[in-house]
């Protein structure tokens, strides 16, 4: 027998706060009943009336081989049978950290030294700011404004009236104090983080960036941004954290880093770029893993410089700890996600996004509907109403949102499954075969025409 969305979406509410665990769930920005979705399988999801739909969230980020796959379900299984959760070492978290470590290389160098594992990316960043104020005894953050790094006190502050001026509370329950830490820097311009250091750089501990930001949309950084932030950061002491939560293992088998410094953006750097042509073009203090290396289990990490991880207790004085932190069943789906992820899936992943993208601004532009595509590797998003392609957060923002969700609906008619709000990115997999690419273009034109009215 099966139940209809709103049956249950009346229910959960009466239990479950917003009838969601998480609120974007909800579909607050485009309106309508959230999808209760009840199995996953290959690049489709189904919901709790039956409906099949192909799925663009991807649960967003983790499944890049497709929902449910074989090899991953049965190293679950067969972890599982041996034991659900230990709360002790296991050989398997040294296979991961190691596995981490060989992946992310370039020029032979390989930044992640040492490898600490927690259960969400928010822990992964949290941790790792934490790390950050320990090693360089300072308390001053740097985030810019549109980078999502979870839902930690320190990271949820928004820019007060004027640039590195105290930054607001972005959530109530957020003590000022906390967010008065953080400076809130517009992304993708130097000049701001170059002038807060000069007033404020001994007191900064660190800057926090996505290393491709994916959740404004996608806004991928100017060529050798992020490696003008290193220099900054380094030249005052303070450390500089890539938060890789989203990109790690999704955009490449070394994620943005790997793209940046021995994949094809490399040779995109400005000759004026720090350290232009050499490779790498920079090296992070700390880098955030989530998603991906978990599988779709929660698991995810942070790892950087053995000499910065090693003020983690109980070598050092910075606290961190979780019960559930390196869960054997996490690491199985983990270890066997990133071990079946090869060139071939980076492949699949990189012409799905590019055929899927182009066929969505062919049908917007069609219907009249003024976009621009944003792409970071397989990441990617729209924005409406200008071709412009967007910078920050402020021209995210001005974009004609409204637009999105009657598209989103008539995606969603048509079978189609995407990132409840504009913000977002969407996700493909390795699972996106002909047919569900065949589902999206045919569901295309109705979209494009919902959003043009
Ligand atoms: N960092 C980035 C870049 C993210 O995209 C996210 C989640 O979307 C997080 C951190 C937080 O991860 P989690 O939702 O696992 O706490």
């Amino acid at each position: 027998m099966t139940t209809s969305n709103a049956e249950q979406f009346e229910r959960a509410q009466r239990s479950i706060p917003g009838g969601v665990n998480s609120p974007v769930r909800a579909f607050r920005s485009v309106g309508g009943t959230p999808r209760f979705l009840v199995s996953a399988r290959g690049p489709y999801v189904t919901d709790s009336e039956g409906v099949e739909y192909v799925d663009l969230v991807s649960s967003w980020g983790p499944a890049i081989l497709g929902h449910a796959h074989p090899e991953v379900v049965a190293a679950v299984q067969d972890a599982a049978t041996r034991g659900l959760s230990f709360g002790a070492t296991t050989p398997a978290e040294t296979d991961l950290a190691e596995l981490v470590r060989e992946r992310i290389v370039a020029g032979g160098v390989h930044p992640i030294e040492k490898l600490r594992l927690v259960s969400t990316g928010t822990e992964a960043t949290m941790t790792a700011i934490r790390l950050a104020r320990g090693v360089t005894g300072r308390d001053v953050l740097i985030k810019f404004a549109g980078h999502y790094h979870g839902h930690s006190d320190s990271l949820l502050a928004e820019a007060g009236s004027g640039l590195a001026t105290l930054a607001l509370p972005a959530s109530a329950g957020v003590p000022a104090a906390t967010a008065a830490l953080t400076i809130v820097l517009p992304y993708n311009e130097l000049d701001a983080v170059r002038r807060v250091f000069a007033d404020r750089g001994d007191e900064i501990a660190a800057i926090i960036v996505e290393a491709a930001p994916a959740n404004m949309g996608v806004v991928p950084p100017r060529p050798g941004y992020n490696a003008a932030l290193a220099d900054i950061a380094h030249a005052h002491g303070a450390l500089l954290i890539v938060d890789e939560v989203l990109t790690g293992f999704r955009v490449g088998p070394a994620g943005w880093w790997g793209l940046e410094n021995a994949g094809p953006l490399a040779a995109e750097l400005p000759e004026e770029a720090p350290h232009g042509g050499t490779v790498p073009g920079y090296v992070p203090d700390l880098v955030t893993f989530g998603k991906v290396i978990g599988g779709g289990m929660p698991l995810a990490a942070l790892g950087g410089r053995a000499d910065v991880m090693d003020h983690l207790a109980p070598l050092g004085l910075v606290y961190q700890a979780g019960t559930l932190s390196g869960n054997p069943i996490a690491v199985a789906a983990g270890i066997t996600t990133l071990r079946l992820a090869d060139a071939d899936v980076y492949a699949a992943l990189d012409a799905t996004a590019l055929t899927v993208s182009t066929a969505v601004s062919s049908a917007l532009e069609a219907a009249g509907v003024a976009h621009s595509v944003q792409r970071a590797g397989n990441l990617f998003s729209f924005t409406f109403g200008s071709s412009r392609a967007p910078q920050n957060y402020a021209d995210v923002q001005a974009q004609q949102a409204y637009r999105y969700a009657p598209f989103f609906h008539a995606m969603l008619d048509g079978g189609v499954s995407l990132p409840p709000s504009v913000y977002e990115a969407w996700f493909v997999s390795a699972a996106h075969d002909e047919a569900a690419i065949e589902r999206i273009v045919a569901a295309l034109p109705g979209a494009a025409a919902a959003a043009a009215s």
